[in-house]
This record gives structure tokens, C-alpha cells and sequence, in this order.
């Protein structure tokens, strides 16, 4: 893509890239798309020696499933005992499969059984415990391994927390984020063990005012519990246990996002943070060789926005981000001030009634939403923008013709399946997209 400055101005229709059609792996592509496109609009996490985060163990880590319930329903593949935690008082023992029913009031915890028969008022937080070696914990249609624990937050509300070790964690994350992969791209899937094992373990006690470390959304990784592994996942899993990725003796910030389009991105260039060397833009492709992420469906695409529904998107989401005033809002023009080295856009400037607005970095993801149910955000910020003129300005159609799916920055994971489906070890993808970064086994 060139990087010289783009108006939005008149001027008929170019197609710069044909869409490929898209054929292969649907329902694996499925995944990485919903949930590989992992937005991660945070600083990176300061960086900590390996020794004062694992000593050598397999650490545990919480994950935060729920947050402000205001009753929390679980039951046990085999039979559960209920702890209250700020007493050591064992409130039950539950048969399989049958309820536990906890209510909060007014900072103390409600249990009742599923006959509804109230077990008493408990301070928590409640520690809900397999009896048997394999019983998982059930909640809302999925099962978790390890214990959980429901927590009565200040504002009389329940948050439920995961508590297990970081390889079963990974279990749960890995099929998710970069798909049921095959046999043929396990390469692929031990990438993305260690770069979701990496960012779990920089990432430990990110949100422990709230009582766990992640996430289990796309904020952080996505997490789904037993319900979700995946044999050729758990191989991969095994195969690089305990290991991260590794710069200067120190762990990495893995980022990872579904389809680069081609290149990734600087992290300095999309977030306002410091540059990172192994977080810098590379080439997605080796040598004469096509992209390696090319076969994703989002490798290219197009949208187009009739002039009024670009109008209500803007006048919707400009408002959101606080960067407009209330009132009737009429588009006058849109420009890209500055793209980064890669290609993607760094800076936009909107021209409305209320003035000039200029949207930096990936926040223009966020701003320039698509004309589709939802308003989902716009997949990439690699686009270029022209017009299909219309008969009258208020009937022009706005195109923005892009590439790649996500925030460009670190590990691309259709380029990943890509590269495995090359015949590249997982140690060969990982140093692709993190430069010079080395491979440690810190338990
Ligand atoms: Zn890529």
C-alpha cells in the first residue's frame, strides 16, 4: 500500500485489490475471525523477571468468569463441597448434577439448595470444591476444571472466579483462539500455546483489585473451560509445557490478532506506548513466497457506507468516544492525514458541522463502525478510501477497500496456520512475528 496522503474527494471508483474467494477451513476460520481478532487496547504489562512469577512450579492462575451477577447457579459432574473461605465452616456436600443456588444480600452470600432449602448467610468468598479428582465444576452449560470460587463484591453483586493451573487454563484458551486445528498444523497450535501461556503469566494479577488475574473474554484471552479443549490442542499443549517466549531474559508482551493482511504492525504506531524491538512491523511472507495468512477470508475486503448511514454511524460512535457534541451531526469529509510504515491508517481526520475531529491509531477501528447488524467495528485500520459518485452528494457511496482482520501487532494466526501448513516449526513461527526473541522453559 502507498503511504502518500489520501483526500476524500470525488473521483470514480478503483478496485485496488479482487477479493479472493475464500474456500477452506470455514468453521476453523469461524473461530480465529469471532475470537482470534482479539483486540487488546491495553499498555503492555511491565515486564517481570521469569523467576518472581513461576518459582519453578506450574503456577495457578484466576480467571474472572462472571462479574455483578446477582445470583449464581452451579452444580458438579460428580459431588461438590461449598467452603465458606472466611470461616473454613463446609457449608455442603452436593450429589452430581444437582443445583447450588447463591444470592447476594447486602455483602453476604445466600446459598440455597436446588430444593431451595436456604443453607445460611456466609461471608465468603465461597469456595466451591470437586470431591472427585475428575468432577468439574458446571455453570451456565460449561464445564471447568480446577475449583471456583463466587466472591461478593462491594456493590452487592457475585463475581465468580476460576482458580486452576496455567497449563489446564490453556486448555481452555487455545482451541479458541486459533481454532480445532488438524494434526497437519499442530506447528500452529503450539505457537499459540506458548504465546497465550507468555501473555498469562505477564499478565498475572492485572485485575486483582477485582479478585482474579484475566479475563476470560476477549480483554484478555478468550478462556471456555473444559467444554472447549481439543485433542490435537492438548498435544500441542504438552508438547511445549511450560514454555514462553523470551527477550532480554525477560517475558514478552504477546500480542496476537487474527489476520495481518500482509504485514504487521509496530506497536508504537497503534497504541500510545513505547516501541517493544520484538513488536515491530515485518513482512508476512518469506521471500518470493505469497503472504503466509493470505487464505483468510478477511486477507482483503471491502466496505461500503451510503453517505446518510456513514452519517448515523459517526454521529453515534464520535459521541461514544466523547470526541462530538450532541445535536443533528452532517458529514462534510473524511481524510487520512498519516499511515504508519505498514500501510494502516494512524491518522483520520472527520469533517463535520461541529468542526475537524482527528482519530488516531486503532481508535479509528472503534469510530468508523460497519453498515451491518451490531455496527461491529471496521476490521483493520490497512484501508484506503474512495468514493462512488452519486447523483448528489447525499447519495455518494463511501468505500473503504482493506486488509486483515485486528490490531496487526505480534503473532498474525491465520499467518501462523499458515506458515505450519508450510512445513515451519512452532519455534520458526514464533520468531517470525516476535523478532529475536529466544524460547525458555520456565517450568
Ligand atoms: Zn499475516
Amino acid at each position: 500500500m502507498d503511504v502518500t496522503l489520501e483526500k476524500f474527494r470525488r473521483h470514480p471508483i478503483t478496485i485496488i485489490w479482487c477479493l479472493r474467494p475464500f474456500f477452506w477451513l470455514l468453521v476453523l476460520i469461524f473461530f480465529v475471525i469471532i475470537y482470534g481478532c482479539a483486540g487488546r487496547p491495553v499498555a503492555p504489562g511491565a515486564s517481570r523477571s521469569i523467576d518472581s512469577i513461576t518459582s519453578g512450579q506450574v503456577p495457578l492462575i484466576r480467571i474472572g468468569l462472571y462479574v455483578s451477577q446477582t445470583s449464581v447457579k452451579l452444580s458438579g459432574t460428580e459431588r461438590l463441597k461449598l467452603v465458606d473461605k472466611s470461616s473454613g465452616e463446609v457449608i455442603g456436600i452436593s450429589a452430581p448434577g444437582k443445583d447450588w443456588n447463591l444470592l447476594p444480600i447486602g455483602g453476604w452470600i445466600n446459598i440455597l439448595t436446588s430444593d431451595g432449602l436456604a443453607q445460611g448467610l456466609y461471608l465468603g468468598p465461597i469456595e466451591v470444591i470437586p470431591v472427585e479428582k475428575e468432577g468439574r465444576v458446571k455453570i451456565l452449560k460449561k464445564e471447568y476444571r480446577g475449583k471456583i470460587e463466587v466472591i461478593s463484591s462491594d456493590k452487592g453483586t457475585l463475581t465468580v472466579v476460576n482458580i486452576l493451573d496455567l497449563e489446564n487454563y490453556i486448555r481452555g484458551v487455545v482451541p479458541v483462539e486459533i481454532g480445532r486445528l488438524q494434526e497437519s498444523q499442530i506447528e500452529a497450535l503450539k505457537a499459540q500455546a506458548i504465546a497465550a501461556r507468555t501473555y498469562a503469566l505477564v499478565n498475572m494479577r492485572r485485575h486483582q483489585k477485582l479478585g482474579f488475574d484475566l479475563y476470560s473474554t476477549v480483554f484478555d484471552q478468550v478462556y471456555q473451560g473444559y467444554s472447549v479443549e481439543w485433542k490435537v490442542a492438548d498435544k500441542a499443549i504438552k508438547a511445549t509445557r511450560g514454555m514462553i517466549a523470551i527477550y532480554d531474559g525477560r517475558p514478552i508482551d504477546a500480542f496476537y490478532s487474527s489476520t495481518c493482511g500482509g504485514e504487521t504492525e509496530s506497536i508504537e504506531e497503534a497504541w500510545a506506548v513505547k516501541p517493544l524491538p520484538y513488536l515491530r512491523s515485518i513482512k508476512d511472507r518469506r521471500g518470493r513466497n505469497s503472504g503466509f495468512c493470505r487464505e483468510s477470508p478477511v486477507y482483503r475486503w471491502q466496505v461500503e457506507w451510503e453517505w446518510k448511514s456513514l452519517e448515523d454511524i459517526l454521529s453515534l460512535s464520535l459521541k461514544n468516544s466523547k470526541k462530538n457534541k450532541s445535536g443533528e451531526f452532517s458529514l462534510v469529509g473524511m481524510e487520512v492525514v498519516k499511515r504508519s510504515s505498514s500501510g494502516r491508517v494512524k491518522e483520520l481526520e472527520i469533517r463535520s458541522n461541529f468542526g475537524k475531529v482527528i482519530l488516531r491509531g486503532d481508535e479509528i477501528r472503534s469510530v468508523l463502525r460497519r453498515p451491518v447488524p451490531g455496527n461491529p467495528p471496521l476490521r483493520s485500520t490497512l484501508f484506503k478510501l474512495k468514493i462512488k459518485q452519486g447523483p448528489s452528494r447525499k447519495q455518494d457511496i463511501i468505500i473503504a477497500t482493506g486488509a486483515g482482520y485486528g490490531h496487526g501487532i505480534g503473532l498474525c494466526q491465520m499467518g501462523a496456520i499458515g506458515m505450519s501448513t508450510k512445513g515451519y516449526q512452532y519455534d520458526k513461527i514464533l520468531k517470525h512475528y516476535y523478532r529475536d526473541i529466544d524460547i525458555y522453559r520456565a517450568y
